[in-house]
């Protein structure tokens, strides 16, 4: 039985799938283009913010499921292991200036999050609707993907650069293909489905913050996300057909006057005295639909199949669904791995009847 799989990608998705696969006994071989340590302006992982505050609507029990799993997971790694995967558990307020829909006044992960409430009316800031306080976890993408990364290699799993140009290039010696290329899976799969959604976010240094807050109002989503190293990601931009990584200085400063409005200990002497350490610029990769997670069976000319499993296009949630998306990825792999090995079996059966 060849249980060799060959993971494309080295971001958050692949990192995570690849390590889950090692744990059912596959042997894995990262392929990418970038790795942790690295930036690309299409290798999102390390622009993230990146906290857990999901996106899953109340209606959609699957995106619900993605998140719910990561959240345990992360919440039980933050307490065994804090320092090293550079998780922190943060208090977190998020401000909403729009008056909050039936859904909102009763969001499906009330129970996921430790010491959820919404907050009373009179603790709002000034033009805001509603609010939640509850307890996460905080993410440092500089620290926690190098530490996936260790743990992979720590497992016996094997890396090797190179830039894919079609899936049936990585196919020699596999019968399993994970296809976790992110924003990038557009020009190897041609789904129109997935779109660059640009961010901009600051790092600004400002030990004190040890909350989470964020501010969603009609024209702007503005969040402080602190790390643990003392540093705080400021945020944010999503601009639908922003392609340029430049960094335009105007918005550098909007995004440091919304979180000083968010946020207001961030700046006590005001904006100007804020120690701005970079700008970072990152391309969620957002589908229509959500992410897609999907067997597809590669037929190549002399006849062997390979299974692709696809699981990219996680959007603005690429952290926080992790654990939960890529375990839904791997039970695909064990399914259309038994598909093979069967077809196989009936193969080696007809033989047997010659
Ligand atoms: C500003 C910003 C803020 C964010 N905040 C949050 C947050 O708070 N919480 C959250 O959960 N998520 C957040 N996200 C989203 C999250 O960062 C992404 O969903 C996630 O990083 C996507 O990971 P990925 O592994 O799919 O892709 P990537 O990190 O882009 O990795 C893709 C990998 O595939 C490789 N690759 C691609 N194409 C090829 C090829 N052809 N050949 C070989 N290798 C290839 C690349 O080298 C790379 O290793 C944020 C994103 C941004 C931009």
């Amino acid at each position: 039985m060849n249980k060799k799989v060959n993971v494309i990608g080295s971001g958050v998705i692949g990192l995570t799938s690849a390590l889950l696969l090692q744990e059912r006994g596959y042997e894995v071989t990262i392929i990418a283009s970038e790795f942790p340590g690295e930036q690309h302006a299409e290798y999102t992982s390390p622009s993230a913010g990146a906290r857990w505050k999901t996106l899953a609507p109340n209606s959609d029990l699957r995106l619900q499921r993605h998140d719910t799993v990561s959240f345990k997971f992360f919440w039980e790694l933050a307490k065994s292991n804090a320092g090293n995967a550079g998780i922190m558990v943060v208090s977190a307020f998020d401000y909403y200036e729009e008056e909050a829909t039936k859904d909102q006044l009763d969001p499906w992960w009330k129970t996921v999050v430790p010491t959820f409430q919404m907050i009373d009316r009179a603790e709002l800031p000034k033009g805001m609707s509603f609010g939640y306080y509850y307890t996460t976890v905080v993410i440092n993408p500089l620290v926690y993907l190098p530490w996936l990364m260790n743990q992979f290699l720590n497992l016996g799993g094997l890396c090797q650069r190179q830039t894919v140009h079609d899936l049936s290039d990585v196919i020699t010696g596999v019968d399993i293909v994970v296809n976790c290329t992110g924003i990038r899976a557009k020009e190897l799969t041609h789904d129109a489905s997935l779109i660059a959604t640009r961010g901009h976010n600051v790092l600004v240094k400002a030990p004190h913050i040890r909350k989470t807050m964020s501010m969603v109002r009609k024209k702007d989503y503005t969040y402080v996300i602190p790390r643990t190293d003392g540093t705080v990601i400021l945020g944010t931009t999503k601009d639908e057909h922003g392609n340029a990584a430049e960094v335009n200085e105007k918005t550098t400063l909007d995004i440091l006057q919304r979180a000083a409005q968010c946020c207001p200990e961030l700046s006590p002497d005001g904006v100007q005295s804020m120690q701005v350490l970079e700008n970072i610029v990152g391309y969620r990769p957002t589908r229509k639909g959500g992410p897609r997670i999907q067997n597809e069976f590669y037929v190549s000319k002399e006849g062997k199949k390979t299974l692709i499993t696809h699981n990219y296009g996680h959007g603005g949630s690429g952290y926080q669904s992790s654990w939960g998306s890529c375990q839904e990825a791997v039970r695909l792999v064990e399914e259309g791995h038994a598909y093979i090995e069967n077809d196989r079996y009936k193969i080696k059966q007809l033989f047997s009847r010659l």
